[in-house]
């Protein structure tokens, strides 16, 4: 068994600490940050307090003007130069992410090198003033100016992955930040912070760790203009709720249960290990991975016994371990969200085909599960699970299989796989989601907007658009003479 060379932050000595104002600011209290592999406390973080993030606020508001006064240029350039230091740090890096995280090194690497990757790709994208005609024929310049200061607040699931590009997003765009990262996973937020710190002018990114009462406070903050957020749909509904007193912008990045619609005309043993990558990708603990998975009648069994088999070889273990391909739940809270799910599902007549918990062992370890002949009013297909289990749902009727995939509050993503193009993208313009693949699921570019429709979320990040959700258009009329 090899194991990967870990960067423990107890045995280097290394305290962790929020970055506020360019500095390092310890904090009274701490939290404990638990390894889900082992299920124990192996490191600990400031726990931000109210004042701290005054203190956050007032340097994010102080350094704003002269941070949006810089060029785009030298906001690129400061920028690349994180870009670069995730390259530079990312055996560390990924470490990090393996110890609180749990996800396999390999899956770690990904992570950093993707974020590295994104931030790149997004300052491509030019910031443009634009000049339209009004109806009297009179010109008129839209004039994009900044927010001012954005509060980040991230989940558990991507902590580096999400957390980048909404600092990106908001920097590029010349608003300052600051950054709240899940409490389940704060230290490579806080490692990073202290990496960028001499890179930018004091106050232009500060990170905080905390837990839910912070971002609460965050979302409520009259100093703050704007909330990035990406959590759960319960959340988003509270940071919309707070946001309302000041009418901060929002953009929510929310859950979801996605739907894929598996035709009869695709082989069942070639197409199984796509759909189980799109379900238990990170296991299972990603947005847009596939939630409820619909197979036509006449492959459904050859398809679920492909599904069951690949989940059967799936090494499960400690994401240290090489050769690890799936990691454990990242928190027990989850742990025991998808062990409910699995005896629920067990209740309510499904076939469970693969997988599920282990007797021994501490950490928060769970086989991938494939559950046959749910149907919908069951919870493991009305909710979204977050976890390695997937429902295995049948069909026969086009009409009814689109019905039923939109017959959800959630909206993210969906996908549809057919041998028959066209009728794939017919189906797939008919699905209720931000996002819908043909032949693949979970998939995202930085030059594409993402997010979620219906209660999956509000505003898309990514693009154009999304950097134009981190401004304000002004209209600028052209001037007109005094008499
Ligand atoms: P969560 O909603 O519990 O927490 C997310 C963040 O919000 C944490 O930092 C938390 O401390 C903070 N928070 C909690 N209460 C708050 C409040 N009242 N005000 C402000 N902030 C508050 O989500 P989670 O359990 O960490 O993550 C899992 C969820 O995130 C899943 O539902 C998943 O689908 C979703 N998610 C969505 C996307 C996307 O891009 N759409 C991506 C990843 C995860």
């Amino acid at each position: 068994m090899t194991t990967h060379a870990l960067f423990d932050p107890e045995v280097a000595g290394h305290r962790f600490v929020n970055i506020i104002d360019g500095r390092a600011v310890d904090g009274e209290r701490r939290l404990s940050v638990i390894n889900p592999a082992t299920g124990a406390v192996f490191c600990s973080v400031p726990e931000a307090s109210p004042a701290d993030l005054d203190h956050a606020v007032a340097a994010a508001r102080r350094a704003q003007p002269g941070w949006a006064r810089s060029s785009h240029d030298e906001r690129r350039e400061a920028l690349r130069a994180i870009a670069a230091l995730l390259t530079q740090h990312r055996g560390e890096l990924a470490s990090l992410l393996v110890l609180e995280q749990g996800k396999p090194m390999a899956a770690a690497l990904g992570e950093i090198d993707r974020a590295a990757s994104q931030l790149a790709l997004l300052l491509a994208i030019e910031l443009r003033d634009e000049e339209i005609t009004d109806s009297s024929g009179r010109r008129v310049r839209l004039h994009y100016r900044p927010l001012g200061v954005v509060g980040a607040i991230t989940p558990w699931n991507m902590p580096v992955v999400l957390m980048v590009p909404k600092v990106a997003h908001a920097l590029y765009t010349g608003n300052t930040v600051v950054v709240k990262p899940s409490p389940y996973t704060p230290l490579t937020t806080l490692r990073l912070a202290e990496l960028v710190a001499p890179l930018l002018p004091p106050g232009v990114l500060n990170v905080i760790a905390g837990g839910n009462e912070i971002g609460r406070l965050m979302a409520e903050h009259s100093g703050i203009q704007k909330i990035a957020f990406t959590g759960s749909v319960a959340t988003g509904k509270r940071v919309m709720a707070s946001a309302a007193a000041t009418l901060k912008r929002v953009t929510l990045e929310l859950g979801g249960n996605d739907a894929a619609i598996v035709f009869d005309d695709v082989d069942p043993v070639r197409v199984a290990p796509k759909l189980f990558a799109g379900a238990f990708v990170n296991a299972g603990q990603v947005c847009m991975a596939i939630k409820r998975l619909y197979v036509h009648e006449r492959i459904y069994e050859p398809m679920c016994e492909a599904l069951a088999a690949i989940a059967r070889t799936s090494k499960v273990g400690d994401g240290s371990i090489d050769g690890t391909q799936m990691g454990p739940l990242q928190n027990r809270a989850q742990y025991d969200i998808v062990r409910e799910l699995i005896d629920d599902s067990r209740q309510s007549g499904g076939r469970v085909l693969s997988g599920g918990t282990r007797d021994s062992g501490d950490g928060y370890f769970i086989e991938p599960v494939i559950v046959a002949d749910l149907a919908e009013g069951t919870r493991l297909v009305d909710e979204e699970q977050f976890g390695p289990l997937l429902p295995v749902l049948r069909f026969t009727d086009t009409e009814d299989v689109i019905a039923r995939a939109n017959a959800t509050d959630f909206g993210l993503g969906a996908s549809v796989w057919s041998a028959d193009l066209g009728r794939a993208e017919a189906v797939a313009q008919r699905l209720e989601a931000g996002s819908v693949w043909i032949n693949h699921h979970v998939g995202t570019d930085v030059l594409v907007p993402f997010g979620g429709a219906k209660q999956s979320g509000i505003g898309r990040q990514y693009s154009l658009e999304g950097l134009r959700g981190f401004m304000e258009v002004q209209a600028l009329y052209a001037p007109a003479a005094l008499d």
